[in-house]
């Protein structure tokens, strides 16, 4: 028999994730503050509690998937004593200090506390491709490794219970980074008359070909010498100082573009010119 297992919040990633523990056979118990969330759930064999005191009691290890950080405190404070002694794993999005702070809080309960950072959309959980970085008590990610690898890929960073969000969000300012990328490129594109499909196919190929250069970034940023003889900070400020003419030509704005410039021209005005485009590292650290 499977440890029993409480999920907290049934939005859309609270469902795939009680449908993924369900799957395997594993008790659970699931609430929602909203009524009337549970039905396919409880369907499948779940049980409905009907407040968040009968759900925590049902479990010794609590899922919680809410929205953000005050949620989590508004579900969890009034609850905190009968929550003593068990083990908190929150997958709720929240910023690494906000985080670090859960981690004090359930400490002063004596609730374990492992945080985590969903890497993947509902419909990924319980699929390959999905995963879950965490943080926290090594104790719970240890003791839960069948329960967590029932959802997803299961990455442990270390005892800092900010450390999963901080690998999070890290994974997804690059992310956002490239699809406004992609949205800037597809206007420029969209100027000529052509299709956003037609440059997606293009983008598509072009980045993951790109994508094949971030480890040699990483080697350079992390050995801290930027000195290259191939296309050095002048070079790109030229490409850059084109493309930005090439995007105000074509009535396209500067949001996504112009901050770049911005960068590259203020290392090349700091006398950094001859050095390679990861030097740009230090200006933002
Ligand atoms: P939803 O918006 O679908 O669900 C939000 C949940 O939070 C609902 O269950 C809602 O309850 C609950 N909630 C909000 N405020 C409170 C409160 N004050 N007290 C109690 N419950 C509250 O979000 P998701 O399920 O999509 O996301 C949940 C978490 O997972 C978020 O932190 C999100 O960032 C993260 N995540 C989501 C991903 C996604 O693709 N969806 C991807 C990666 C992470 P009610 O029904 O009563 O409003």
């Amino acid at each position: 028999q499977q440890n029993p297992v409480t999920v907290l919040g049934l939005g859309a990633m609270g469902q795939a994730l009680a449908a993924a523990f369900l799957k395997t056979g594993r008790p659970t118990t699931v609430w929602n503050r909203t009524p009337g969330k549970d039905a396919d759930l409880v369907a499948a064999g779940a049980v409905g509690a009907a407040t968040v005191e009968e759900a925590v009691n049902a479990g010794e290890v609590i899922v919680v998937v809410l929205l953000d950080h005050a949620s989590v405190h508004a579900a969890l404070d009034p609850v905190a004593e009968r929550l003593s002694g068990k083990q908190v794993i929150n997958l709720t999005s929240t910023a690494p200090e906000e985080s670090r702070e859960l981690g004090r809080w359930a400490e002063r309960h004596g609730i374990d506390y492992l945080d985590g950072g969903i890497m993947a959309v509902p419909p990924m959980i319980g699929q390959p491709g999905a995963s879950i970085l965490y943080s926290g008590s090594p104790k719970v990610f240890d003791g839960n490794r069948e329960l967590l690898e029932s959802a997803a890929a299961a990455d442990y960073f270390g005892e800092d219970a900010g450390l999963a969000a901080t690998w999070d969000f890290a994974l997804l300012s690059n992310m956002y980074a490239m699809f406004a990328g992609f949205l800037h490129g597809a206007a420029l594109v969209r100027s000529t008359g052509a299709s956003a499909s037609a440059f997606a196919e293009r983008a598509t190929a072009w980045v993951t070909a790109m994508a094949q250069l971030i480890p040699e970034y990483g080697r350079i940023i992390d050995g801290g010498d930027y000195t290259t003889d191939v296309q050095h900070l002048n070079f790109h400020k030229a490409a850059m100082d084109a493309i930005v003419r090439a995007s105000r030509d074509a009535g396209v704005a500067l949001d996504v573009i112009g901050p770049i410039k911005t960068l590259i021209d203020r290392q090349v005005a700091d006398g950094h010119g001859a050095l390679a485009f990861e030097r740009t590292f230090e200006e933002l650290r």
